[in-house]
């Protein structure tokens, strides 16, 4: 197999929450693979521009907070302005609320659910849109969960929203498969990030998680870039509306 079907040399991916966690190591694969980097986030990304500089890349830094309705077409167009298109839109911007279901606020509900979800759907349109535009089709890839497939603890509207990721993502992929348009997700495992710092400083909870997990450790951030650079590139050009399970076994367990 020729590694140039894994190669993104010209293309532009725009990543969303990439100042940290595996939002970064994403875009640092992504760049390794020779794509561009248009980050979108709240707040800035530290030194993530100078090490996709050192990669021979382009980063470039764009400011939203994606839970506000409204302003992703623009984002969009603006992401493409950088370099007179995009070719990838990675989906990763995500929150989490533990509490238990019946203590559970509507804001703890709303929140995670506009962000997690609907702002998905809005910037994968926006995107979907200009993929349209431009003419060259596109990939779009989604961050799920393990809670995509179970229903975990504690955590309602994580687990409504990430299992509305697993089927969005097939309904979008069975309307722009036609249209050249990969529409993917990554199912990640349990992560060293800080959406799991809670979880980690609980030793019961920590041992109980590690005790299922055949590989026998917590995933590290860099751990997705393999999964990421395939969904991106032409070498997942037939492969649709898939969830990838990155999770040492996790879910075969
Ligand atoms: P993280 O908290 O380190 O990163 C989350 C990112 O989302 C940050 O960049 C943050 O700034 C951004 N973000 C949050 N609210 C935003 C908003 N309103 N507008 C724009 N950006 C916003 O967490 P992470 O673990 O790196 O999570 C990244 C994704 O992976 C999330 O979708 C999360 O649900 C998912 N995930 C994480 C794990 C894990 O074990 N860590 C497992 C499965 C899925």
């Amino acid at each position: 197999m020729s590694t140039g079907l894994f190669d993104l040399a010209g293309r532009t991916a725009v990543v969303t929450g990439c100042n940290t966690g595996l939002g970064r190591a994403m875009a640092l694969g992504l760049a390794q693979a020779g794509a561009d980097i248009v980050g979108i986030n709240r707040s800035g990304s530290a030194d993530l521009g100078s090490e996709v500089a050192a990669l021979g890349r382009r980063y470039v830094d764009l400011r939203a907070d994606l839970s506000e309705r409204g302003g992703e077409q623009a984002l969009i167009d603006a992401a493409a302005a950088t370099s007179g298109r995009i070719d990838i839109l990675v989906n990763n911007a995500g929150i989490i609320r533990r509490r238990a279901a019946i203590d559970f606020s509507e804001s703890d509900w709303d929140d995670v659910m506009e962000l997690n979800l609907s702002a998905v759907f809005r910037l994968s349109q926006a995107a979907a849109r200009r993929f349209v535009a431009q003419g060259r089709g596109g990939k779009i890839v989604n961050v799920a969960s393990m809670l995509s497939f179970q229903g975990g603890v504690r955590v309602p509207s994580y687990t409504a929203s990430k299992s509305g990721v697993l089927g969005l993502t097939r309904a979008l992929a069975n309307e722009w498969a036609p249209l050249g348009i990969n529409v993917n997700a990554i199912a990640p495992g349990y992560m060293d990030t800080n959406n799991t710092a809670e979880l980690r400083a609980d030793a019961q909870r920590n041992d109980a998680i590690l005790a299922r997990i055949p590989a026998g450790r917590w995933g590290s951030p860099a751990d997705l870039a393999g999964a990421i650079v395939f969904l991106a590139s032409d070498a997942a050009s037939y492969v649709h509306g898939h969830t990838l399970a990155v999770d040492g076994g996790w879910l075969a367990r």
